[in-house]
């Protein structure tokens, strides 16, 4: 097995690789979906106008529950025949706001590695979003302290990388990208000559998902099957 004794600095993604998230959405997209109880669309219909929808208000709103709430409720506008009443809106944006209210679930065995992780590396959470929502989950985490910084950024793609790598001066050859999302953590790391560890997650959202690329020659990719394997590396 691969290991990396000498000290190395994770950047680690926070949604679907510490705590649980995709699922409080996926549940907010059923319920929205049996309250539409559109005649025409089939449930999976509707979500393929719903995945649509939201691709246009993560441009124009950013990603979060402010731009979930926008989608929700332009999906129903599009597809519901009775008219967006006042009370309406409310229940559809009730839907998104009801994820705020979940407790953090964190995912087995995150903490323990990373109390493990964190005397031997330079750990840094690396999360996309809106700053207030996530930086709260980080906080309500509990997590927090296993880390020597939080970086909250609007976009994961290669640019964001070489930045955040020239912030923190970190040789690309001893910095590791981990997350559970091929098209956010671990293809644009790849791409900015990062190393990445993929996390898969089995509930990773539909926006995220992309095949995963090959290495730039010289960076280092590296699949777990679970966050606590990370223990078996570095
Ligand atoms: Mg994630």
């Amino acid at each position: 097995m691969t290991s990396f004794s000498s000290r190395q600095t994770l950047l680690i993604d926070a949604d679907d690789t510490l705590w649980e998230n995709n699922i409080y959405f996926e549940r907010a997209i059923a319920d929205f979906i049996s309250f539409l109880n559109h005649r025409a669309y089939t449930p999976e219909q509707v979500r393929e106008v719903l995945n649509d929808v939201e691709r246009d208000c993560i441009v124009r709103h950013g990603y979060g529950l402010h731009s979930f709430a926008h989608a929700l409720v332009d999906t129903f506008e599009r597809l519901a025949v009775e008219p967006l009443t006042p009370g309406l809106h409310q229940t559809v944006v009730g839907f998104a706001h009801a994820i705020a209210e979940h407790p953090i679930e964190i995912i087995a065995g995150v903490p323990e590695t990373l109390a493990y992780l964190r005397d031997r590396h330079h750990l840094i959470v690396m999360t996309k979003g809106n700053i207030t929502e996530q930086s709260g989950k980080v906080e309500r985490s509990g997590l927090k302290p296993y880390f020597s910084a939080v970086e909250i950024v609007a976009e994961k793609d290669e640019p964001t990388y070489r930045s955040i790598a020239d912030k923190y001066g970190l040789a690309a050859d001893m910095t590791w990208m981990v997350g559970n999302s091929p098209k956010s953590d671990i293809n644009p790391a790849l791409a900015a000559g990062l190393n990445a560890v993929f996390v898969p997650h089995d509930n990773t959202w539909v926006l995220e998902h992309e095949a995963v690329a090959e290495p730039a020659s010289g960076a280092k990719l590296l699949v777990v099957e679970s966050f606590a394997a990370l223990r078996g590396h570095f």
